[in-house]
């Protein structure tokens, strides 16, 4: 039996290496120019919450059952990425809420497709593939549906690779298969707004990481974030997302500039913004009454990285109809499955290894 993979990103590269170690042969097809999908785009930390608790508590409306996986498997996953010669730039993540570490995308690209062997690059995997792992990386990059399903307030910028356009997804509810909560969740970074320019190269960088130390408001002037922001701010970038044009101006008081999130400081931040060319202002120039200390307003635009929801699975990496019974020879794992990090946050490069490791283990299970 060959395991058909679509999608030579996270998840489908560590399904098809985990497939190969279990003897199973293996084709990865990918449908961009180049592997590696948004993982190599990544900050690439890999990480997971302390416990199961804290998992639950960040993320309540996500599958209990996946969100175990994540947190029982992770581990062993991040060892057996370093087994297969990734290079490993931090062991911890810096975060006291997470533990995982950090690897270099393009280290960690290179020894997945080495060790899955078979990579198809500019080729989609047949629709009648059997079994099908459907590993294609969300439904971002599919403007319609994104409209119609997210519901934003404007286009969002596209953060993450150009080719994860809902394939998965279609291929899967084709076949009759059921989709997870939080359909119209997203997780994403607020940006610099146009006319700023922001390659893909610089979407680390670019990052505006600071909406819990500025004053948010939107196009019109009103004040709408989330009271408290959560730390990793997807729920003001959500919301943002919901505002007119999707846009909203960060407020900064020179207090704030030296604040430092994730190794870099506010001003550094501001001055990325401005360095692409974005808009960052004297508060008085956006014509509303404000208190002399804040310093500059910046235009930030939601970009969304990827979506929260999507297929629906079960923890064996099978995907599901309504009824909860499993389609036979359809699988999925990384972004293509929803319902892991609905309501919060959740490291997308975790649920992608432990699922797309899963994956291969249940395919070579039915195979013996
Ligand atoms: C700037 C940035 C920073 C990030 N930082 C982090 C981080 O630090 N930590 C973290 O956990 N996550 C991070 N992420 C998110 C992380 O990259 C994703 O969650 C992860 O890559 C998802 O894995 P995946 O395999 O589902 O998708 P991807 O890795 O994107 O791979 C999907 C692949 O499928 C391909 N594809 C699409 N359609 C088809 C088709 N029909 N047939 C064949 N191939 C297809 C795509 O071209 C792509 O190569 C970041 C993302 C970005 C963009």
């Amino acid at each position: 039996m060959t395991l058909q993979i679509a999608g030579a990103g996270m998840a489908g590269l560590c399904a098809a290496a985990r497939a190969r170690e279990l003897g199973l042969e293996a084709v990865v097809y990918e449908k961009g120019d180049r592997a590696g999908g948004s993982m190599l785009l990544s900050s690439c930390v890999v990480w997971r919450y302390r416990s199961f608790d804290e998992f639950r508590a960040e993320c309540p409306g996500g599958d209990p059952a996946l969100q175990r996986e994540v947190i029982e498997r992770l581990d062993d996953g991040l060892h057996w990425l370093r087994s297969l010669g990734a290079k490993v730039l931090w062991e911890e993540t810096g975060n006291p809420r997470t533990v995982g570490m950090r690897f270099d995308p393009h280290s960690l690209t290179e020894a997945l497709v080495g060790a899955a062997e078979e990579v198809r690059l500019g080729e989609v995997a047949p629709d009648d593939a059997e079994p099908l792992l459907l590993a294609t990386g969300g439904f971002q990059g599919d403007r319609e549906l994104v409209r119609t399903v997210v519901k934003p307030g404007g286009e969002l910028l596209l953060r993450a690779n150009r080719w994860s356009a809902g394939d998965g997804l279609r291929l899967a509810v084709a076949r009759g298969a059921d989709v997870s909560s939080g359909m119209d969740e997203f997780y994403g970074r607020a940006m610099p707004a146009p006319p700023a320019e922001v390659p893909e190269d610089r979407f680390v960088e670019l990052a505006q990481l600071y909406g819990r130390h500025a004053l948010v408001l939107d196009d019109r002037g009103e004040e709408f974030a989330p009271d408290p922001i959560s730390w990793s701010e997807t729920d003001l970038v959500q919301a943002i997302a919901r505002r007119p044009n999707a846009q909203a101006w960060y407020l900064v008081v020179e207090d704030a500039l030296e604040v430092e999130v994730r190794g870099r400081t506010v001003r550094e931040m501001v001055e990325a913004a401005r360095g692409a060319g974005g808009e960052v202002l004297l508060p008085n120039e956006l014509g509303i009454e404000l208190p002399e200390s804040y310093r500059y307003a910046v235009h930030v635009i939601a970009g969304i990285t990827h979506t929260i929801g999507g297929v629906r699975i079960d923890a064996s990496a099978r995907v599901l109809r309504d009824d909860g019974t499993p389609i036979e020879g359809r699988f999925a794992a990384g972004a293509d499955v929803g319902g892991i990090s609905t309501g919060g946050y959740a490291s997308g490069l975790a649920s992608a290894l432990v699922l797309g490791y899963i994956a291969a283990e249940t395919i070579a299970d039915t195979d013996a």
